[in-house]
């Protein structure tokens, strides 16, 4: 992928732009495009809503394509397939062409109607505003408890600290949104990546809301997938930890081999210390294939981006109708 492709593109902009990543979300579109739009009217200088089709099966992209119709502000881009919501931000962030861009999921869990106060903190020179969830109520016991750890882990080993609470939504000035579309790398963890940007950035409190249509795609395997991507993409203190556990553990087998040999000497041992050759065996072998594990998750994320693929493909893009040249009639397709 060339760098040119990775900057957004230029274009005639406007002040905001609002990327929503969504998967088949039919049934709560016409809902979101309302309280977004209305949320967002009195911006000055102009708003484009760049909805991102991850690949829905469903009606999703006929519904956008309605929109689009009716409304001059709505920009699609439509993948070729369900990439993920990462890689939907990521995409989204790339053809944006606001001065000031904010994410928010399409489920209405985040309220639209918080995104002039974003624009404040934006305007007073911000760079990233983060939006904190104020509780998790709603999310089961096991969901909470997990990701509470998974933050305190990665805060542990990480050098760029994860803000606990804050999920996607977020505004991101120009320059910030310039900063994240510069980084080529496959292993997507945005919320390590939004972080490592750095900048001035400001944090508002939000209640998140329920769910309004459709359900939670998020099942526990993903998010456990999730996890071991943000340990892995910023941090290599598991490699580290394999090699210390190994040579305490190597140390530990040599000394307990000594003591044997000793008292195998000194005292004969004819058939007894069984257990214990059994008990030291499988501990070696445990802790040798955990390491090569550890060494095998990162060798596997090396192994996919020396190949170099592009992160996603898009099938259509289509920027709203605000951003066109003079002649309407010219919607640039499948950039
Ligand atoms: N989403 C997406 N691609 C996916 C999964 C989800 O674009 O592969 C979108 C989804 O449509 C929604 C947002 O990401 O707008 C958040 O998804 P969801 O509500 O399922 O996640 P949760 O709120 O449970 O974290
Ligand atoms: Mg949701």
């Amino acid at each position: 992928m060339n760098t040119a492709e990775m900057r957004t593109i230029v274009a005639p902009g406007c002040t905001l732009s609002i990327v929503v990543p969504m998967l088949n979300e039919e049934a709560g579109l016409p809902a979101l495009h309302e309280r977004l739009s209305a949320a967002v009217a009195d911006i000055s200088g102009g708003f484009e809503i760049l909805y991102v089709d991850d690949g829905s099966t469903d009606q999703t992209a006929a519904v956008l394509a309605r929109l689009q119709e009716q409304c001059r502000n709505v920009s699609t881009l439509r993948f070729s397939r369900n990439f993920g919501k990462e890689l939907a931000i990521t995409a989204g962030l790339r053809h944006a062409r606001g001065d000031a861009v904010v994410v928010i999921d399409a489920d209405l869990q985040h309220p639209p109607e918080i995104i002039p106060d974003m624009v404040a903190a934006w305007r007073q020179g911000a760079d990233v505003v983060n939006m904190r969830r104020r509780s998790r109520a709603g999310e089961s016991w096991l969901k909470r408890t997990a990701a509470h750890l998974f933050y305190r882990i990665i805060n542990q080993l990480s050098d760029t600290p994860v803000p606990e609470n804050v999920g996607d939504f977020r505004l991101f000035s120009r320059r910030a949104v310039n900063a994240l579309n510069q980084m080529p790398e496959r292993n997507r963890f945005m919320k390590g990546l939004f972080s490592w940007i750095g900048f001035r950035q400001a944090t508002i409190d939000f209640d998140v809301g329920v769910r309004t249509t459709g359900r939670s795609r998020w099942p526990f395997g993903q998010l456990w997938a999730l996890a071991i991507e943000g340990v892995t993409a910023f941090s290599i203190a598991p490699l580290k930890v394999a090699s210390k556990v190994g040579l305490v553990s190597a140390l530990l087998a040599f000394a307990t081999g000594l003591y044997f040999l000793v008292r195998t000497l000194l005292f004969g041992d004819p058939v007894q210390g069984f257990p214990t050759l059994i008990v030291v065996v499988l501990m070696l072998g445990g802790l040798q294939l955990m390491a090569i594990g550890i060494v095998g998750e990162y060798l596997g994320r090396l192994f996919l981006e020396s190949k170099q693929r592009p992160l996603y493909l898009v099938e259509s893009y289509v920027p709203a109708s605000e951003f066109d040249a003079p002649s309407q009639d010219q919607a640039v397709r499948g950039a």
